[in-house]
């Protein structure tokens, strides 16, 4: 068999037409800020990215350019000025960040109603507790809805998570669990790691290894979301050995187009959320 393609392009460009006539509809100003330290140039990319869909959709948004000599204490102090700001609705700080600074105070700097990213304590807790208030990180939430889109249900799939990061597979696995799935979070300390992708329903692979998951690691069938962006040659790849493993999967995501674009849609509907969440206090 030859797998359906999920389509993450797609979906995202729907996602955030929707967003923008809702925005338009209600003569909304939602403003995302993002905090940039350093010229690591994939980050510079990234924000370029979200920037442009951002304004695209009728939002605002500026990137706070940052020198990497920049002190915590500096950083902290702009985060703290964007926190009082009313004018920001949501706030990211871009990672990784420069060696001589914490990411976690970072962090959990950020006020929990601005958290777009949901990296933080606060967000991260409702997330575990299977709060809806919790503000999700928009990569694993983005393959919820990718995985909705294309399955008419996940209640008693057994996912298998590769992968157990903060921003992808600690989330996903919240999020699948709340849904649930049965979930595995397997990482690099996983023996037999193969056996226990076989047995998966819906395999994420989320590990940062270009190709690693080939054919015989998949089920007949089963669901295969790649979140790795991986260049080799300078050319972009996932996880997932995609060109075999399309031969057994029956729904796979690609990459390029596939987890990535559903990323930045995301986090604008996350900055959407927290706007409407707090116009409505102020009411
Ligand atoms: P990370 O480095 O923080 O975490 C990688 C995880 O994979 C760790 O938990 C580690 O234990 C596990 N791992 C590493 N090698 C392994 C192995 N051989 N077997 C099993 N587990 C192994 O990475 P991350 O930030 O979670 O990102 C993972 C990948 O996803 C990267 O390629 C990253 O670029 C990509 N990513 C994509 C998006 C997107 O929007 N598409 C967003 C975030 C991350």
């Amino acid at each position: 068999m030859t797998a359906k393609i999920i389509d993450g392009k797609a979906a995202a460009a729907e996602l955030r037409q929707k967003l923008a006539e809702r925005i338009a509809a209600r003569g909304d100003k939602p403003y995302l800020a993002v905090v940039l330290v350093g010229d690591d140039p994939a980050s510079l990319i990234y924000d370029r990215n979200k920037q442009k869909a951002a304004l695209s959709m009728g939002m605002g948004c500026d990137i706070y350019h940052l020198p990497e000599q920049t002190t915590q204490a500096e950083l902290l102090e702009l985060v703290g000025k964007l926190n009082e700001d009313e004018k920001v609705n949501g706030l990211m700080v871009q990672m990784p960040l420069p060696a001589h600074i914490d990411p976690s105070a970072v962090i959990e700097s950020i006020r929990p109603e601005k958290d777009v990213d949901g990296f933080g304590p606060y967000n991260a807790g409702l997330l575990h507790e299977n709060d809806p208030r919790a503000m999700v990180a928009a990569t694993p939430k983005g393959i919820l809805y990718l995985l909705q889109k294309e399955l008419p249900s996940l209640a008693g799939k057994h996912a298998v998570i590769i992968g157990r990061s903060k921003i992808v597979g600690r989330p996903l696995s919240s999020l699948l669990l709340n849904c649930d799935c049965t979930v595995t979070v397997a990482h690099s300390k996983t023996q037999n790691l193969p056996e226990l992708t076989r047995q998966a329903d819906i395999l994420v692979a989320a590990c940062g290894r270009p190709r690693m998951v080939k054919k015989d690691w998949v089920k007949e069938g089963a669901t295969v979301i790649d979140v790795g962006i991986n260049r080799i040659d300078g050319k972009l790849c996932g996880d997932v050995d995609f060109d075999e493993v399309k031969e057994r999967a029956g729904l796979i995501t690609p990459v390029p187009g596939g987890v990535g674009p559903m990323t930045v849609a995301m986090l604008l509907d996350n900055t959407y959320s927290a706007y409407l969440k707090q116009i409505d206090k102020l009411k």
